[in-house]
C-alpha cells in the first residue's frame, strides 16, 4: 500500500508530534505534571525469577533514578513542592517508575495506589510495568482503577527482535508483549510502550522497524529514547571492554524524525529523549543536553515541513 501523505503540517500547541502535554492538557484543560515514585519494587530480572543483574541497560534504581524510596505521601508532597517552584500546576499523575510496578502482592498493589490517588490533586495513575507481570488478578485490578481514575500501563519492550532482547537480558519474547497489549487494550487500559535507539548490535533500520511494529499495535502512546551508557549498569562493563558507535546528535535526531513520521498521529509521545542522571550517564554525553535535542528535533521537522504520522500507512 502507497503510504499516504498529508501535505499541511499538523500541530499540536506548535509541535509537530502530539506530546503527552498537549494530551493531558487537552484532557484536563490545564498543565499536569507526574510525580515520580518508588513502590519499593523489584524486577524478575533482578530477583533471581529471570536474572539477578535487570537488563544490561538499566541502573541500579530500575530506571527510577529521579524518584526516592519511603512514603508515597511524602514521595508526592516532596515532588509537589519542587515542581511548584517551576510550574502552578496542581494537577498530578501518580507515576510508578522504579522497577517493575506490578511485581507484587495484590494487597501491596492496591495500598500503594490508593494511598497516590489520595493525594491532593491527583488525577490519574500512571504504572510501570513488564509484560510478564500482568497476570489475571493484576489486570482486574487495573481495569478497576481504569474506571475511576485516568490510568495508563507503561511497558518497556526496548525492541522488537527477539534476538536483541535476549542480548539485553529482557526476559520475554516481543510475541507475549503484543499479546499483553492486546489484552490491556481489550480492556479498555491505555499502554505505552518504550523502545530504545542504538541498543547493541541494532542500527537505525532495526529501530525503525521496531516503531513500525509497535505503531500497527493498540498502543496509546509511545515513549522513545537514545540508549544511556550508564555507570551503575552492566552495559557499562560490557561498553569498556568492547565499545561501539553510538549514534551522535544529529543522527539521533534524523532517525527520531523519521521514526515520527511513521507513527500515527492519534499516538502520544511520552518521550523523545532520555533523562540521564548527569552522575551516572558515560555516554553519550550529548544526551544530558534534553532541551538541544528536542530543540533540533522540532527544528528538522519543520525543515522536512513534516509531523508525526506524516508517512503513516493506515
Ligand atoms: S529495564 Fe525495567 S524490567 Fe529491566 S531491570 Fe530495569 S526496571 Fe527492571
Amino acid at each position: 500500500m502507497e503510504p499516504k501523505v498529508i501535505e499541511s503540517p499538523i500541530l499540536w500547541d506548535n509541535k509537530r508530534y502530539h506530546s503527552l502535554d498537549y494530551a493531558l492538557k487537552r484532557r484536563f484543560g490545564e498543565k499536569v505534571a507526574k510525580l515520580s515514585l518508588d513502590g519499593g519494587f523489584t524486577c524478575p530480572t533482578r530477583d533471581g525469577t529471570k536474572g539477578t543483574r535487570g537488563c544490561i541497560f538499566c541502573s541500579s534504581r530500575g530506571s527510577g533514578d529521579f524518584t526516592k524510596a519511603g512514603n508515597i505521601t511524602l514521595q508526592m508532597a516532596e515532588q509537589a513542592a519542587l515542581l511548584a517552584q517551576k510550574w502552578k500546576t496542581k494537577r498530578y499523575i501518580a507515576y510508578f517508575q522504579s522497577h517493575t510496578n506490578t511485581y507484587g502482592p495484590i494487597e501491596k498493589l492496591k495500598a500503594l495506589f490508593d494511598e497516590a490517588l489520595a493525594f491532593p490533586g491527583t488525577v490519574g495513575l500512571a504504572v510501570a510495568t513488564r509484560c510478564d507481570c500482568l497476570g489475571t488478578e493484576v489486570l482486574d485490578l487495573l481495569e478497576g482503577y481504569n474506571k475511576k481514575t485516568f490510568l495508563w500501563v507503561e511497558l518497556g519492550l526496548q525492541t522488537s527482535s527477539d534476538e536483541t532482547g535476549r542480548l539485553i537480558g529482557r526476559g520475554f519474547e516481543t510475541q507475549q508483549f503484543d499479546e499483553v497489549v492486546g489484552k490491556l487494550d481489550t480492556r479498555g487500559i491505555r499502554t505505552v510502550a518504550h523502545l530504545i535507539a542504538g541498543l547493541p548490535g541494532e542500527d537505525g533500520q532495526g529501530f525503525l522497524r521496531s516503531v513500525r511494529h509497535v505503531a500497527a499495535l493498540p498502543v496509546w502512546g509511545m515513549k522513545l529514547q537514545m540508549l544511556h551508557v550508564l555507570t551503575d549498569s552492566d552495559l557499562y562493563e560490557a561498553y569498556l571492554k568492547a565499545p561501539y558507535r553510538l549514534f551522535d546528535r544529529e543522527e539521533y535526531v534524523e532517525l527520531i524524525c523519521d521514526a515520527l513520521e511513521l507513527i500515527p498521529p492519534d499516538k502520544v509521545i511520552h518521550r523523545l529523549t532520555g533523562d540521564g542522571s548527569k552522575d551516572k550517564v558515560y555516554a553519550p554525553l550529548w544526551t544530558l543536553d534534553k532541551r538541544r535535542v528536542l530543540t533540533e528535533i522540532q527544528q528538522e521537522l519543520t525543515r522536512r515541513r513534516s509531523y508525526q504520522g506524516k508517512f503513516h500507512q493506515g
